[in-house]
């Protein structure tokens, strides 16, 4: 048995942005009956970054750990529901293809289901991959419905996420913490005092208030105000593989039909997002400021719209990385002030929660125990690497070559990691999944086969199967989620009979 270590009893949190929030009512539920206290801090003077609207299925694990009832927040945030992503123009223009979330296909006596359909291609069969993937149909039909009402069909173990007004998750959430007696606290840090050991031991507030706490977690947002300014921690960029630095974001209005998935565009200098909501759509494009310079951004994306902008565009940068110490000593950070990465497969919010499940695992005694962050930031730096090659995959296999941008991107230094993963799937399309991906296989074989990057040849052990009975099998899984698919409501009834937003005021 090592030493003992003394429980902490005092949590403070700077930051009431989501990334503060679901911290919130992440440790608000774990100490709801205790004598652990939890404190929030937020600024009146700095507001919230205010985007942040899609999300991966796991929010929606997120939502119902925390015990919160799926539809009224669904309602509450004007929320709509999301199959996955349609990348538009990436790899040429003129040509998209969808990355959905769940699996495709099933495997047939142990074969992987993506050697099977790729030995079903080799004999000429030309039903693309995601007719297998029921999110990428019901994507495709726009419809939608919840899972566990479709027992024993195909489509009884869909995944989906949501889109959501990210200013109204954090109300959302604040009201939802605070009854589950975390106290909210209005007013500005002005200074971080540490102790001798450089541990962290109070906040002086604007007017002189002090918090004292016995850990903190940092959601001050891009500054890091505690893991930055004050423990300097430092930061990895990862400009040279991402080197998009600025986004403009604007607000349109709502468009006749709500799609239940994102679209990302690639543009000139990037790629735009529009993410639809209940009342209004979120847009925005991602850019690299040494390709394209703001105002011509702003104009390229105000005439993309759709629908009628409601607001003025709004420019935010950003460096790609994350600190080289997510945890220092008493400080965990949390959301922007841990690092970046562009929102094109929406995991910003998801490592949040991925932070915290760690940070549970890994929990601390008030001694912050340096082998416990270590193994913390070892595991979340693994984290980003993951994502990070991800979001590559999808510049460095462009076959564009029309602005500098997309020809600047494929002569782009590549991650050795994703160099690896790539010569490996280009041999028989063999992937590398680690323990704690949360890209599986099937995101990986989505943009690939989106990319237009095949294997050379599939694994010969499926020969083994009789092949008239395997063409069989595909054709008949084909059409049951067909079938069942059709059989659903659309995005837009769904929504408006299990849970419509109420109108603003
Ligand atoms: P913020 O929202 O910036 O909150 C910072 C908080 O700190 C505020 O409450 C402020 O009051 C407080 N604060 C600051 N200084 C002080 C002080 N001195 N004293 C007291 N309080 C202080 N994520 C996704 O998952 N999906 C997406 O689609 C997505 N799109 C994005 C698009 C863009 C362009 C950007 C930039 C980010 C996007 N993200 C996305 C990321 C997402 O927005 C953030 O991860 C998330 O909103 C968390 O923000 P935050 O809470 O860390 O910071």
């Amino acid at each position: 048995m090592g030493e003992q270590t003394t429980p902490i009893k005092r949590f403070v949190i700077v930051g009431g942005g989501t990334a503060g929030w679901i911290a919130a009512t992440t440790l608000g539920r774990i100490f709801q009956h205790s004598d652990v206290s939890i404190e929030l801090v937020e600024s009146e003077q700095v507001g919230v970054i205010g985007v942040g609207e899609a999300t991966v299925p796991l929010f929606v694990d997120f939502l119902r750990r925390s015990g919160i009832d799926e539809a009224d927040f669904i309602r509450r945030t004007q929320a709509t529901f999301k199959w996955g992503i349609e990348f538009v123009d990436w790899r040429r223009q003129g040509e998209s293809y969808l990355h959905t979330f769940g699996d495709i296909g099933r495997s047939i006596d142990g074969h992987d289901f993506y050697q099977i359909w790729l030995k079903a291609r080799a004999q000429g069969d030309p039903t693309p991959l995601l007719d297998h993937s029921p999110e990428a149909v019901l994507a495709s039909q726009n419809k939608f419905y919840l899972p566990f009402k479709a027992a024993g069909t195909p489509l009884a173990n869909v995944r989906y996420a949501l889109h959501l007004d990210a200013t109204l998750v954090s109300r959302y959430l604040s009201e939802y913490a605070q009854s589950l007696g975390v106290k909210r606290t209005v007013g500005h840090v002005q200074e971080v005092q540490k102790n001798d050991a450089g541990y962290i031991q109070s906040l002086r507030l604007e007017g002189g208030q002090r918090i004292e706490g016995e850990f903190f977690i940092d959601c001050s947002g891009f500054q890091g105000l505690l893991i930055e300014q004050s423990l300097n921690a430092g930061y990895e960029s990862w400009s040279r593989y991402l080197p998009c630095d600025r986004a403009v974001t604007v607000p349109s209005a709502k468009a006749a039909v709500t799609t239940a998935h994102t679209i990302a565009t690639a543009r000139a200098a990037g790629w735009s997002w529009r993410i639809p909501l209940q009342q209004r759509h979120g847009n925005g494009y991602v850019y690299a400021s040494k390709f394209i310079g703001d105002e011509q951004a702003a104009r390229e994306l105000l005439a993309s719209l759709d629908t009628e902008p409601l607001a003025e565009p709004r420019v935010i940068p950003f460096t790609s990385g994350i600190r080289r110490k997510v945890w220092d000593k008493n400080c965990l950070a949390l959301g922007l002030a841990q690092g970046f990465l562009e929102p094109l497969e929406s995991t910003a919010i998801h490592l949040v929660s991925k932070s915290l499940a760690h940070f549970i695992r890994f929990f601390p005694g008030t001694d912050c125990s340096e082998r416990l962050q270590r193994e913390f930031n070892r595991r979340l730096y693994q984290d980003y690497c993951e994502i990070r090659d991800f979001l590559v995959l999808h510049y460095c296999t462009t076959e564009r070559s029309d602005t500098p941008f997309w020809r600047a991107c494929q002569q782009m230094e590549m991650p050795d990691s994703l160099a690896d993963k790539l010569s490996l799937f280009r041999e028989q399309g063999n992937l590398l999944p680690g323990v704690e991906d949360f890209f599986q296989p099937s995101s990986w074989q989505m943009v690939l086969t989106g990319m237009g990057v095949m294997p050379a040849h599939y694994n010969r052990t499926v020969d083994a199967l009789d092949y008239s009975a395997l063409a069989r099998s595909l054709a008949a899984g084909k059409e049951a989620i067909g079938k069942a698919a059709a059989m659903q409501p659309s995005h837009d009834e769904f929504i408006n009979t299990y849970c419509k937003a109420e109108l603003r005021e």
